[in-house]
């Protein structure tokens, strides 16, 4: 995660509500038509994930069986210095085998997060496992990480809004704003 000291006020919307929706939209139907007539598990990580989670369940089709769950995870250590080693706040109640998971995460930043998430899961035999992420910053890209369903991919810059916080703040704003220091 960005390295944040110093306070922090909204700079500019790097992504508006409706660009997100279109997008979301695009991404609810491609899951609808892979998972046509099938269960599948949604599972959300807290906090950041729940708005962009809350839209795109509601946008798939009722020809899916749709179930929903969460984690809530952090990293060890400072965010400077991310060893990649995730601890887990809260696992998922579903029994992950044989059911068709699907892991949504709000940003996908170094990778590290997800691709340790994907590994704990993967190893628990479900019977598939895909990522969906909003947001990707290829620049910052530390670790491998196969991304199914990718939202958008943005620069190296601090964003809040649609889910993500900085200290806590701007979780509930609809549009994703970049932030600039002040
Ligand atoms: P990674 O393990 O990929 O480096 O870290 C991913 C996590 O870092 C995200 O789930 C999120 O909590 C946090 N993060 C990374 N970049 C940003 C950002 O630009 N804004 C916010 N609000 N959180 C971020």
């Amino acid at each position: 995660m960005t390295e944040m000291n110093a306070s922090f006020k909204l700079g500019g919307i790097l992504l508006s509500k409706e660009r997100i929706h279109e997008r979301t939209a695009e991404i609810a139907d491609s899951i609808s038509r892979e998972y046509d007539g099938k269960r599948l598990v949604v599972v959300g990580v807290l906090k950041g994930a729940v708005i962009f989670m809350a839209d795109l369940v509601r946008m798939i089709k009722d020809s899916v069986d749709v179930r929903m769950d969460f984690m809530a995870v952090s990293s060890y250590g400072d965010s400077s210095t991310s060893s990649g080693a995730v601890k887990i706040i809260k696992d998922m109640d579903t029994f992950a085998e044989d059911e068709h998971i699907i892991l949504v995460e709000d940003i996908m930043d170094t990778g590290l997060t997800l691709s340790y998430l994907r590994e704990m899961l993967m190893a628990r035999n479900p019977r598939s496992f895909k990522t969906c992420v909003l947001l990707e910053k290829p620049e910052r890209k530390k670790a491998e990480c196969a991304i199914e369903y990718r939202g958008f991919e943005i620069p190296d810059k601090f964003v809040v809004g649609y889910g993500l916080d900085y200290a806590g703040k701007w979780r509930n704003l609809s549009d994703i704003w970049y932030v600039t220091e002040g």
